[in-house]
């Protein structure tokens, strides 16, 4: 099942249009993309009805697609993920997830231009789970069943911002506004052949900068959810961005950032693809006014 969010209207995604969910469902399951996620069981069952299977078909306007997680409550992020990453950032494989948070404020869109605070924002792609469960204490062995989808997200860094303090700030360097696309659907597990093992990539202006799979993460999805829930409840409409392989900008030599002008366009095999435009915003010397 594929879901996504419409013009702030929560939908489910065939292959011929899109089904609104709450005229189908005549008002049982609310508009909103995120209230979902509290029944996220009672709504899979729902979509797989003949009275939603056989709904009435509108056009997907991709243009109208917003975030589909728009208001989630909290935001995992983990870093360091993924071996070559680690490689080509010159650090030993952690023993323990590095994580980190992303404020929900950075959310975007799958096709929303992203305004530059700097001449310093790198790319990540990641591949981002949803959880559909409250999850605490959970064993990595049962962690799928608390994963309401997976959808691609976008980690983007100010690296200036990331690195500097007495401590890191990955929070705040990953946290601008518009600094985490998501999209542009929503897939649940059981649509991938292996949802432990998909093609993501990304490119900048057309130049593939990242190519591998999540089969090469340190700590997969499951485990993550394990490590994580181990401290804090997770809640259902959670997001886990799961970290980023090798290509990263700040890593090349020369360093490369992204530009004003330029496509940032990041894929997974079996969900999608954001297409997200950058331009000049409030800090950067190419701004307007600036
Ligand atoms: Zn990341």
């Amino acid at each position: 099942m594929r879901t996504a969010n419409l013009g702030n209207r929560l939908v489910l995604v065939h292959e011929d249009g899109v089904v609104d969910v709450e005229r189908a469902s005549d008002g049982r399951f609310s508009s909103d993309p995120q209230a979902v996620f509290d029944r996220w069981a009672e709504f899979t069952a729902w979509a797989r009805t003949p009275a939603a299977r056989e709904a009435e078909r509108s056009p997907l306007e991709e243009h109208r697609l917003g975030a589909p997680v728009p208001r989630p409550r909290q935001v995992f992020a983990v870093g360091l993920n993924y071996a070559d990453h680690i490689a080509e950032s010159g650090l030993d494989t952690p023993a323990e997830p590095a994580v980190f948070t992303k404020y929900p404020t950075s959310l975007a869109g799958p096709y929303d231009t992203v305004e530059l605070p700097s001449t310093m924002v790198d790319w990540e792609v990641e591949l981002v789970a949803v959880i559909g469960a409250r999850a605490h204490r959970v064993a990595a062995e049962d962690a799928w069943r608390h994963v309401a989808g997976l959808t691609v997200g976008q980690d983007l860094s100010e690296r200036r911002v990331q690195l500097q303090g007495p401590a890191p700030q990955f929070a705040l360097g990953k946290s601008f506004p518009g600094f985490s696309p998501t999209g542009p659907v929503l897939v649940t597990p059981d649509e991938f052949a292996d949802p432990d093992d998909l093609v993501l990539g990304c490119a900048v202006d057309g130049e593939t900068v990242q190519d591998s799979r999540t089969g090469r993460m340190v700590f997969p999805v499951a485990e993550q959810i394990a490590r994580l829930s181990a401290v804090c409840p997770l809640l259902p409409g959670d997001l886990v961005f799961t970290g980023t392989p090798a290509g990263v900008g700040g890593a090349r030599d020369p360093r490369r950032f992204l530009a004003p002008g330029e496509e940032l366009h990041s894929w997974i095999d079996s969900i999608g693809a954001l297409r997200n435009q950058l331009a000049a915003g409030p800090g950067h010397p190419d701004a307007p006014g600036a």
